[in-house]
């Protein structure tokens, strides 16, 4: 039976891949952040969480990482924590840097130590080009070159480096994933399209009046995210070790998303939606597109579900979650209720 270890398997992505790995036959390894509250919501979600080994790690600390690997005996391993909020770091820069950035250096020395044999693959991102005025008319590939515009994104660059220096120099199985965005019921709420499908649900069940937004202009490349997992899950089991671009190859507005996600609640934005520029980025940029082509005709993966479909998935699991809350059902649901009281008080949105 072939072992997995996952980073940040509390998360959107890494709940859906440890689900898949499940699915495909693994032994699934998390590993978790210790906090006074544990995050278990969307293992227990997907009806998984008695079925993983978790194990509490620091993945900015070397030997927390280096005792993980040794207790999983992973074959693949899948680095997908990181501190993902592109605002947050802005107010946290260096702790960004450790999380997104040296965290790869600890996993991809201690495969090099322990057993040079381990697959890894790490979570690059399409925030890593960033804004360049010839992307206007361009789909990202694999080539095209990075220019990031957010401690994030360069966090994240430094990791896709090093993951490639690594394979190049010591012959390591190490790639990255370039991700365009993707999103789902799991999403956390600080991002823009769960954001919006939460509130919708709210406002149709008479529990919310407005949805602030800052720009509605922004443009992205908008998948469903448990199929982004399966495309992570086919690069580690290919013959090459490659990096590949995962994306739809459509852009939508989050005006689109908006007024997508009003029309199945027979609602009228205009009444609803405000603006608002402290949702704002420090730099914004308005159309990211990515080609996956290559990951299509080598991996043979594809993006399935439509861009209607993906709000029509979300904002109906949102109107489902609050019914049951309003019925008196909470525990799934606790984490987002909280998470949205924090954002209340904080007052924060971004697009990734
Ligand atoms: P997510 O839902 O925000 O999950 C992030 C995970 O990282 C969570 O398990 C979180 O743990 C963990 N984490 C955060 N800070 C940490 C820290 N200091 N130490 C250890 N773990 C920490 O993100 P996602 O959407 O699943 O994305 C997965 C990966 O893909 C991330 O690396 C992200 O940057 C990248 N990515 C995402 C997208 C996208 O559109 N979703 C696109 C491109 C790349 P807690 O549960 O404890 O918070």
């Amino acid at each position: 039976m072939k072992k997995a270890l996952i980073s940040g398997i509390t998360g959107q992505d890494g709940a859906y891949l440890a689900r898949h790995l499940l699915d495909n036959g693994y032994e699934v390894y998390g590993t978790y952040r210790r906090t006074s509250t544990p995050n278990f919501w969307r293992l227990d979600y997907l009806g998984i969480f008695d079925k993983i080994n978790l194990i509490s790690a620091d993945i900015t600390d070397f030997s927390s990482i280096l005792d993980a690997i040794k207790t999983s005996q992973a074959d693949e391993i899948y680095h997908l924590a990181a501190q993902s909020f592109v605002r947050a770091s802005y107010e946290s820069p260096i702790a960004t840097a450790n999380i997104d950035g040296i965290s790869v250096l600890n996993f991809l020395e201690a495969i090099r130590l322990h057993d040079e044999s381990t697959k890894f693959y790490f979570a690059g991102t399409s925030e890593m080009y960033g804004q360049s005025v010839q992307y206007q008319k361009m789909k990202l590939n694999e080539e095209s070159p990075f220019n990031p515009v957010s401690p994030y994104a360069t966090a994240k660059l430094y990791g896709y480096w090093t993951t490639r220096i690594y394979r190049e120099s010591y012959k390591l199985f190490s790639v990255s994933g370039i991700l365009f965005n993707h999103e789902s019921p799991l999403r956390g709420l600080e991002f823009v399209t769960r954001k919006i499908s939460n509130e919708i649900a709210r406002i149709h069940l008479g529990l919310s009046k407005e949805l602030r937004l800052g720009n509605m202009d922004s443009k992205r490349d908008w998948g469903y995210a448990p199929e982004y997992v399966e495309g992570m899950h086919l690069m580690l089991n290919s013959k090459t070790p490659k990096d590949y671009v995962l994306a739809t190859g459509e852009s939508h507005s989050v005006r689109e998303f908006v007024e997508e996600g009003f029309k199945l609640i027979g609602k009228d934005p205009e009444k609803y939606v405000k603006s608002d520029k402290t949702f704002r980025r420090h730099i914004d940029f308005d159309l990211v597109l990515g080609d996956s082509s290559k990951a299509q005709k080598e991996l043979g993966w594809k993006p399935k579900t439509s861009f209607r479909e993906l709000v029509k998935i979300m904002v109906n699991e949102d109107i489902r979650r609050w019914e049951k809350w309003q019925k008196g059902e909470r525990f799934s649901f606790d984490a987002p209720y909280y998470k949205e009281m924090e954002m209340k008080k904080r007052g924060r949105e971004v697009l990734e």
